[in-house]
Formats: structure tokens, C-alpha cells, sequence
């Protein structure tokens, strides 16, 4: 169960997107995954590239459509583990729609963010997650946008699992892929990943001492929608952990009229074939 291959990674030294790709390797091989049941779908940004340096089955989309390239695979085969994943530009910015969509779905993937608060392949602009004031070469007097808050967006579009994780913290960040994984509908998870080239402001150093593990907050439910929102706010999103579950809720497969039938990976071509011609030829 090796889910490493022989692409050396290209992020500069430091990066912590590093972390973030050994923790989908450990999480997968722990759930009991071989390299043939995983599929990484990635969207656009240095994040993009996680889908090349993992030893599963692959797909390097465009911009902002990792998530409707992954519900896709997951539809069509249904035996495949799928995780989407990117940045927050590609998910917070031109992907938010699908992002909000593919919650409220409800459709059985992982969806990992790599959140580092600006963008880092095209050398350090604002991104949606970049706080009010932040520099950069796009913003050069400060950002006047106030930030996407991703955890408390997804738990007001009806996520069933929301969760938020740090690169340092590798033990943390594996479970959470795991339960993610294990999780029976779309599954959240936002990753505090520093670009340590381009985001001078939010380091390691400045996680470690504005992040709350949600495992010391005495009483703290996931289970409790309004809890973990009333949490979220106190903190300004700045909690690790999982923040929200919600085990009851159906997945968008189970949902499906036939879904139960062959998934369509493995289906008789030629028995649909017939039904593809029956179809329209009603429309005719
Ligand atoms: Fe990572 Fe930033 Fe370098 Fe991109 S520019 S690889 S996000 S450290």
C-alpha cells in the first residue's frame, strides 16, 4: 500500500502543501486503500500539482473545477475513493459555486483546500481568504474584501462534515482525512497550509499562536450544528479539528433512483447501448 511515486514535488522548500500530500498518503493506506481504489482530482495553483505526486489513479482539471471533475469519477464509479482537492483561490474563488453545490449535494467525496490566504503559483496575489489590510502586489494599500470564511459557509449550505486542519500538525491532519474518507456524504476539509515565498504574515509561527485544537475546548459536541458555529465565531475560524458531523443524513448516491445498479465504470456497453437507441428513439 505505497501511495508514493517517483514525481519529486516542485513546492519550495517549506511548503506546506509537503504535509498535506504525506497526510492523503498515510489516511489512505490507513483506511485500507490501495493505490487502484484512490482517485486525486486536482484543480489549478501550486496545490494543483498534489494529484501528480501521489501513486493513485490521477486528474489535473483547470481552474476551480476539481470538484465537478471528481463528482463525475465518483458517479461513474462508485467503487473509487475520490478526493478533490486545491487551493483556496481554485475552491474560494472562481470554484465557490461548485464548492456550495457539491455541499449541499451531498455527493460521496473528500474535498482537501489547501488554504493559504493568497495566491502562491502566480507569485503572491490576494486571495478570497486574505484578511482585510493584507499586502500584496494586487492590493499594495491593503485589502479592502473581507474574507471568505469557509467552515462557517459550508455548515450554513447543509455540509455534513466540516473540518479544519494545520500542515504542523501531520497526527491531526491524518485522522481528520480518514474520517473524511470514512464519512458517507461530501466531506470539507480546510487546510491551514503556509506558503512560506509569498504570505509573510500568516507563518507557521503566527498558526501556532492564533489556532485553537477543538480536542481542548471542554464539552465541544461536532454533533452540534450551533455549537460549532457559535464556536467557529468566537474564534474566527481559527479552530482545528472536526467541527461538524452529521451521520444521518442520506448521500447524494443513496438518494439516486438506480444508483444501486452497476456502477456505469462497469457497465455492459452494449446492453446500453440498446437502451441509449430505446431512449431516443422516444424522442424522435
Ligand atoms: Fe508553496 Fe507558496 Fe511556494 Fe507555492 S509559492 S509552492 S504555495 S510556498
Amino acid at each position: 500500500k505505497d501511495f508514493r511515486n517517483d514525481v519529486k514535488p516542485n513546492w519550495c522548500p517549506g511548503c506546506g502543501d509537503f504535509s498535506v500530500q504525506a497526510a492523503i498518503q498515510r489516511a489512505a493506506a490507513n483506511v485500507g486503500l490501495e493505490p487502484e481504489n484512490l482517485a486525486v482530482i486536482s484543480g489549478i495553483g501550486c496545490s494543483g500539482r498534489i494529484s501528480g505526486y501521489i501513486n493513485s489513479y490521477g486528474f489535473h482539471g483547470i481552474h476551480g473545477r476539481s470538484l465537478p471533475i471528481a463528482q463525475g469519477v465518483k458517479m461513474a464509479n462508485r467503487d473509487l475513493t475520490v478526493i478533490a482537492s486545491g487551493g483556496d483561490g481554485d475552491g474560494y474563488a472562481i470554484g465557490m459555486a461548485h464548492t456550495i453545490h457539491s455541499i449541499r449535494r451531498n455527493i460521496d467525496i473528500t474535498y482537501i483546500v489547501m488554504d493559504n490566504q493568497i495566491y502562491g503559483l502566480t507569485k503572491g496575489q490576494t486571495s478570497p481568504r486574505s484578511a482585510v489590510g493584507f499586502k500584496t502586489k494586487s492590493t499594495p494599500m491593503g485589502s479592502i474584501e473581507q474574507a471568505v470564511h469557509p467552515m462557517e459557509m459550508a455548515l450554513t449550505a447543509g455540509a455534513t462534515f466540516v473540518a479544519q486542519g494545520f500542515s504542523t500538525d501531520l497526527k491531526e491532519l491524518v485522522a481528520l482525512i480518514e474520517a473524511g474518507i470514512k464519512h458517507k456524504g461530501f466531506s470539507l476539509i480546510n487546510v491551514f497550509s503556509p506558503c512560506v515565498t509569498y504570505n509573510k504574515v500568516n507563518t507557521y509561527d503566527w498558526f501556532k499562536e492564533n489556532l485553537t485544537k477543538l480536542s481542548d475546548i471542554e464539552g465541544y459536541d461536532p454533533a452540534n450544528r450551533e455549537m460549532a458555529m457559535q464556536t467557529l465565531m468566537k474564534h474566527n475560524g481559527l479552530v482545528t479539528g472536526l467541527i461538524y458531523q452529521n451521520k444521518e443524513h442520506p448521500s447524494y448516491q443513496e438518494l439516486v433512483h438506480g444508483y444501486s445498479e452497476a456502477p456505469l465504470a462497469k457497465a455492459d456497453l452494449s446492453l446500453n447501448q440498446e437502451h441509449f437507441d430505446k431512449l431516443v428513439a422516444e424522442f424522435m
